[in-house]
């Protein structure tokens, strides 16, 4: 199996990147942030109990993020592998992923962090929310989100730097550029 986390702050271009890798390594999608906001929008239980917390900009806590996580796993015994997108943002949720995939006799094979600087996440982020209305891209809430995986998000990266899991690549250029950096990293695993 070929387990990737892509890992990048809000606008970083992780989405579009991970439908690139999907394609190509016909990998499993997971957007943690895409199943909140289709719970939300199918008004389940779920999506009553974290739109607030979304729309402000706020974390989920780990035990409903590991759980919905999870579920969406095992809903995909077939898959060659996933692309984790938006997930893990914490160490309790980084531990309980090696241990869950460990139970099913996987792993992660590495973790790319798509480097973009501040001024241009607001930038791309402010465009986004232009053309998708994403409640939690509105401008209060950009700087948040963005404050928010430069304080405490990244703090996961040093727990796979040490595993030797950890690559950094600079998401800013071409979307094509990028894409072959991330390849390149990828065929090495
Ligand atoms: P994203 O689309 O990945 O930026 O996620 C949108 C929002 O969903 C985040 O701002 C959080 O409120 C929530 N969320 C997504 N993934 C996680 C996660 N791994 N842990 C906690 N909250 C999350």
């Amino acid at each position: 199996m070929l387990n990737l986390v892509l890992f990048g702050p809000p606008g970083a271009g992780k989405g579009t990147q991970s439908q690139k890798l999907i394609d190509k390594y016909q990998l499993v999608h997971i957007s943690t942030g895409d199943l909140f906001r289709a719970h939300i929008k199918n008004q389940t239980p779920l999506g009553k109990k974290v739109s607030k917390l979304i729309a402000d900009g706020e974390l989920v806590p780990d035990k409903i993020t590991i759980d919905m996580l999870e579920e969406e796993v095992d809903k995909n015994p077939q898959a060659k592998g996933f692309v984790f997108d938006g997930f893990p943002r914490t160490i309790p949720q980084a531990v309980e992923l090696d241990k869950f995939l460990e139970s099913k006799g996987s792993k992660i094979a590495g973790v790319i962090a798509l480097d973009v600087d501040k001024d241009e996440l607001t930038k791309r982020v402010a465009q986004r929310q232009k053309e998708s209305g994403r409640v939690d891209d509105q401008a209060d809430k950009i700087q948040k989100r963005i404050d928010e995986y430069f304080n405490k998000i990244v703090l996961v990266l040093p727990y796979y730097d040490e595993q030797k899991k950890l690559t950094k690549i600079n998401g800013i250029g071409e979307i094509e550029t990028i894409f072959n950096s991330l390849c390149a990293v990828i065929d090495q695993y």
